[in-house]
């Protein structure tokens, strides 16, 4: 498997690693898009949200749960925080292993994108 991401997971591959457990990792993204930029990822490989699966509930929240954690270690509560899904080629998604951006620390230039 050549997936980046499981590569970052299995510590293959570098990453700043800030949270990890038995479900989920979360890292710095590599080309920041705002002043904190967080992803946060399954540490089981699944392309999309398209390939989630009904029993993949928990994990679904656990992976919600996470970037609100660290949104508030990130300090980022008070001003603010972004969390993005890029599902499938149209909307932008170039990693295909499913991933939360968490994008806070500044203004935002628009509601979206
Ligand atoms: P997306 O366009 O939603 O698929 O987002 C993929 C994100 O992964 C982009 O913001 C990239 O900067 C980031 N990225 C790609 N490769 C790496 C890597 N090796 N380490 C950290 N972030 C990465
Ligand atoms: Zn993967």
């Amino acid at each position: 498997m050549t997936c980046i991401f499981c590569q970052i997971i299995s510590g293959e591959a570098p990453a700043e690693i800030v949270f990890r457990d038995e479900q989920v990792t979360a890292f710095a993204d590599a080309h920041p898009a705002a002043s904190v930029h967080l992803l946060i990822v399954p540490n089981r490989h699944i392309a999309s949200l398209n390939d989630l699966a009904a029993e993949d509930e928990l994990l679904a929240g656990h992976l919600l749960a996470v970037a609100r954690r660290l949104a508030a270690e990130q300090s980022l509560v008070d001003g603010g925080y972004r969390l993005v899904i890029n599902t499938g080629a149209g909307s932008g998604q170039t990693v295909p292993h499913l991933h939360l951006h968490l994008l806070g620390g500044g203004k935002m230039r628009t509601h979206l994108g």
